[in-house]
């Protein structure tokens, strides 16, 4: 038995339905998913309704933007209710600061003397936590760049016209927030960020697992962080971070983690909500 812990839909910026994403995830012999979202929860109750009707365990989840020591990382929460209400007014924040974002870079892009809408970028994303891949997809849309390549290397990325910081809470707010809704909170794709350096602060706010395997890790970085995550004790997840179709070919199915670490995943968040039953 197989899982993915890492996968978008189109309520953030993958373009996959929540009902496209499961029946991949079928196609693929998986036998449990997280959905994780940037910043948003939304997708989550489609997803597991699609999930239940094709026999696959869902596993609710969300990907939170977050800073330590200047660098962005990513926090993926799992196993937490959905609706709570603090979790979702801060998610809810985070996404009136991405719209916000948004129209910072179109007016940059105006400047630039791209003709380019807010409103056409919204339109395209159709979600509540628009990014840069929207306007990316818009600029392309609109034939102001030929490819989504484009548009990041000649506007979106740092130190383009059109690039806009993003506001982040720190690690230990991400981590923190996920443990009040009554999740467990992982550090995703180390890899990518290869700032080693922030783990043991992140360990010390209660970080509970890292991404071990991921798309972008090559074996020696799988088995890098597999040792760390043995160092600090932390649980080993991992994902596809699957987007459907906007980055060429989907990604889901190119990472199959052995359910027992959803098991393990699983038992964490509940130990983290009934922290007196268990402790020995
Ligand atoms: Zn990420
Ligand atoms: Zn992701």
């Amino acid at each position: 038995m197989f899982a993915d812990l890492h996968l978008h839909t189109q309520f953030s910026d993958g373009t996959y339905s929540p009902e496209e994403l499961v029946s991949q995830a079928r196609l693929h012999g998986l036998s449990a998913i997280a959905l994780t979202d940037h910043d948003t929860v939304e997708g989550c109750e489609r997803t597991a309704r699609a999930c239940e009707a094709a026999g696959i365990e869902f596993v609710p989840g969300t990907e939170l933007t977050a800073e330590q020591d200047g660098n962005e990382l990513h926090i993926l929460g799992y196993f937490f209710d959905i609706e709570n209400p603090r979790l979702l007014t801060e998610v809810a924040k985070f996404q009136a600061v991405r719209q916000n974002r948004i129209r910072e870079m179109v007016a940059r892009l105006n400047q630039a003397h791209v003709p380019l809408s807010a409103e056409s970028v919204f339109a395209l994303a159709n979600c509540r936590a628009p990014g840069r891949p929207h306007v990316a997809r818009a600029l392309v849309a609109a034939g102001l760049c030929a490819t989504l390549d484009e548009a990041f290397e000649r506007f979106l990325k740092k130190n383009r016209p059109a690039f806009v910081p993003k506001f982040k809470m720190s690690a230990a707010q991400a981590i923190e927030l996920i443990h009040h809704a009554g999740g467990a909170a992982v550090m995703a794709h180390p890899g990518l960020n290869r700032t080693d350096e922030v783990i043991p602060g992140m360990v010390e706010a209660g970080l509970d697992g890292i991404e071990c395997f991921h798309t972008k890790h090559s074996t020696a970085t799988s088995e890098h962080y597999l040792e760390i995550a043995e160092r600090f004790g932390l649980l080993v997840t991992g994902g596809s971070d699957c987007h459907g179709l906007s980055k060429g070919k989907p990604l889901i199915g190119s990472i199959k983690l052995p359910y027992q670490h959803v098991a393990r995943l699983r038992l964490r968040a509940e130990q983290r909500r009934a922290p007196i039953a268990v402790s020995p």
